[in-house]
């Protein structure tokens, strides 16, 4: 592929520090935009506002510089794109790809209970389609996207060919929240679109989420990048290391270190003496050979 066609991103939540685990992700996608000869862009995943902590942002930002890892654009903040969700939400309301939603998490639970389902995904719930045909009367409470019976192929570029049936597995799943914040989905969909992102590499644990995406960059008319979902530094209890499960933020005292923790978790060789630059060129190297495969 073209050196020029590729740009990649690095989208932390600010709900806390990097820890070693985020910096996994960070790291994959830095050293595949560096393999490709490509731009590598940082975006702030702040859209769920109750859930960011202030000053997170920053401190990323200044987590990632200590690694050697410096975006090639200023970052920028979705909380600052609600003009472009509200857009992109516009466009999937007048093709009917979108619907109001008047239920309140209390009515899917009633309605999947009169339907003899009770099966959680995760901690949502599947939606049962009450309001496709209407709202009948009830105020809309937040906006979702008409799924299709259809299961929907894609293909990683490390864990091979995906298959999901989002209406059956998924439901018809939410663009905008009761309270007013726009969905993860809508959001990734659109800022990848606007940032001309070329390839998408995060953490498997978002893996899931690929074929909402690429449901809505079809219905939206967006291009549909390349995915490569990179392995997961797992804690004490085999789940994804995460804050909630007492993950450390990264001591900025050592970045070679933690740099090097990273690039094992990846299955990259560690690096010969030298700074971090040199670590970096050294895995990048590494990365084209184990990362690059052909995709079909
Ligand atoms: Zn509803």
């Amino acid at each position: 592929m073209a050196a020029a066609s590729y740009t990649g991103r690095f989208a932390p939540s600010p709900t806390g520090p990097l820890h070693a685990g985020s910096l996994v992700a960070a790291l994959a996608s830095w050293l595949d935009a560096r393999a490709h000869g490509g731009r590598w862009l940082v975006r702030i995943e702040d859209v769920d506002t109750p859930r960011c902590v202030a000053g997170a942002d920053h401190l990323i930002l200044q987590q990632l510089a200590a690694c050697g890892l410096v975006p090639d654009a200023p970052p920028v903040w979705q909380s600052q794109r609600g003009a472009l969700y509200q857009s992109a939400l516009d466009q999937l309301i007048a093709s009917g790809s979108a619907y109001a939603c008047a239920c309140s998490r209390r009515d899917i639970e009633d309605a999947l209970a009169a339907l003899g389902r009770s099966r959680e995904r995760h901690a949502e719930l599947v939606y049962p389609g009450t309001c496709r045909a209407g709202l009948r009367g009830r105020p809309a409470r937040g906006w979702r996207f008409r799924t299709q019976p259809s299961p929907l192929q894609w293909q990683d570029r490390r864990l091979g060919r995906q298959q999901q049936d989002v209406e059956r597995e998924v439901g018809d799943f939410i663009l905008r929240r009761t309270d007013g914040v726009w969905a993860y989905q809508l959001a990734v969909v659109v800022d990848d679109a606007a940032q001309g992102i070329s390839d998408v590499v995060r953490g498997q644990d978002l893996a899931d989420n690929t074929a909402r995406q690429i449901l809505l960059q079809r219905a939206l008319g967006l291009a549909t990048p390349r995915y490569l979902h990179a392995p997961l530094l797992l804690g004490p209890n085999g789940e994804k290391l995460s804050k909630q499960n007492g993950a450390a933020p990264l001591d900025l005292g050592h970045p070679l270190l933690a740099l090097q923790q990273a690039a094992a978790v990846l299955g990259l060789a560690a690096a010969a003496a030298g700074g971090i630059a040199d670590a970096l060129a050294g895995w990048s190297r590494q990365w084209r050979d184990f990362y690059n495969r052909p995709c079909d």
